[in-house]
């Protein structure tokens, strides 16, 4: 068993490129991994050049620590690492006694000399600790797919070693981009969607419209397990609650039932729009995908968009639903426990939505309901929760 590592490293892939803007993108990232490992006893969370330190405390759980910071938008990768001599003999000794008692399938060795005044190259550096773990433990070499790779890191003030790199999302930290409105089912698509955003640098908050107790609260408890997993990205999620039964009601009333689809999901966007301008929300997110259902043609998400004073952004407008559940299940979205019966889209729903709508004719029928006094006491009425992230380990 190697020792406790003192160091815990993410590393970044896209903001390495931003220029001059990199210390700003660096530093938003080193705030989100602070916020994310609140109560996990860390010293100090650092950018330093290429990467951000995360200096563990005498307490804290190293694998508690890489469980949270792999989920953080902008970490590329994670790996617990040991401070090492860092002369070539010293490098050699210490990373034999670091290595794992168990032979892995194949190593490799990647050394990352920011230092240029050090003695030996990096490929000569990776050759050698190489050659010393193949001839000492005859360990086999795959250079293209090692099952461990052992990183080595030297600079000017001194020299780690690294192994068993846990991969992050990825993409950019959140609160670069700006914040956005997720409208969020509880089913599995506009969670994913959401996630997305996310990890383009959005911060997200959630909008979920519910029918209850004409409905289950089924569709209210998965919006918010799929919040819980969203805020694992941004330390929480505000989720915003409103009841539409009484808009539905009166929609049903006067709206032939082909239509009814597209105006429940046009007063959805009304009554997130709104939401949107007092959070200086800039853009709407949902988890439509092109045709998946009839209510997602483009003549009808053009007479939704149309009631939107901001763009409506929908992350998975080309996926195939199977391309969606893989990657829900790959990133471990929680199991969309979402009955058709519970979601408010069913109440007072057609058998068969119109696959083209008008906005002439969705206007017309909007004009016999009160739908701004509607949306006004539905607002009014709506319930605000802060869900923290539903870490496994808590
Ligand atoms: P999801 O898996 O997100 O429920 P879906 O494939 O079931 O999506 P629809 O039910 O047609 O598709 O909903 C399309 C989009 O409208 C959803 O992705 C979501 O963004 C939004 N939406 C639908 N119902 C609700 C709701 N009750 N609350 C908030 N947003 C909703
Ligand atoms: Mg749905």
């Amino acid at each position: 068993m190697p020792p406790r590592p003192s160091l815990i490293v993410a590393h970044y892939d896209e903001i390495a490129l931003k220029g001059a803007n990199r210390r700003w993108f660096t530093g938003r990232l080193a705030r989100a991994m602070r916020d994310q490992l609140e109560g996990c006893a860390v010293e100090a969370v650092e950018p330093v050049r290429g990467r951000v330190d995360v200096r563990l405390g005498p307490t804290a759980d190293p694998g508690r620590v890489i469980e949270r910071l792999r989920h953080v938008p902008g970490v590329a990768s994670v790996a617990p690492m040991w401070r090492i001599p860092r002369d070539p003999d010293g490098i050699d000794e210490a990373v034999l006694a670091l290595l794992p008692g168990v032979a892995p399938a194949s190593f490799c060795v990647r050394v990352a000399r920011t230092d240029k005044s050090y003695p030996l190259s990096s490929p000569v550096l990776e050759r050698r600790i190489g050659a010393r773990i193949h001839e000492g433990l005859g360990w086999p070499v795959s250079l293209r797919h090692p099952a461990l790779t052992v990183a080595v890191e030297i600079d000017g003030a001194g020299a780690r070693c690294g192994l068993a790199l846990t991969p992050g999302p990825g993409g950019l930290p959140v609160g670069t981009a700006g914040r956005v409105l997720c409208l969020l089912s509880g089913g599995v698509d506009s969670a994913l969607a959401a996630w997305r955003m996310m990890r383009r640098g959005c911060r997200v908050d959630a909008l979920h419209l519910h029918s209850v107790p004409i409905t289950s609260d089924a569709s209210q408890r998965a919006a918010q397990a799929m919040a819980g997993f969203l805020a694992r990205g941004q330390a929480h999620v505000r989720l915003t609650r409103v009841c539409i039964t009484d808009i539905q009601k009166h929609i049903a009333l006067v709206a032939a039932p082909p239509l009814r689809t597209v105006l429940y999901r046009r007063t959805m966007v009304r009554i997130a729009d709104r939401f949107a301008r007092r959070a200086r929300v800039r853009a709407l997110v949902t988890g439509e995908a092109l045709g998946q259902v009839a209510s997602q043609t483009l003549e009808n998400l053009a007479t939704i968009d149309r009631v939107a004073s901001r763009p409506v952004l929908r992350p998975l407008i080309g996926y195939d639903k199977r391309e969606v559940v893989d990657e829900a299940r790959r990133l471990g979205l929680p199991r969309a426990a979402l009955a058709d019966e519970d979601d408010c889209c069913r109440v007072y729903a057609p058998v068969a939505a119109a696959i083209r709508s008008d906005e002439a004719a969705c206007a017309a029928v909007e004009a016999e309901v009160p739908l701004e006094a509607l949306i006004e006491a539905a607002m009014q009425a709506a319930e605000r929760v802060i869900v923290p992230p539903d870490w496994a380990d808590d």
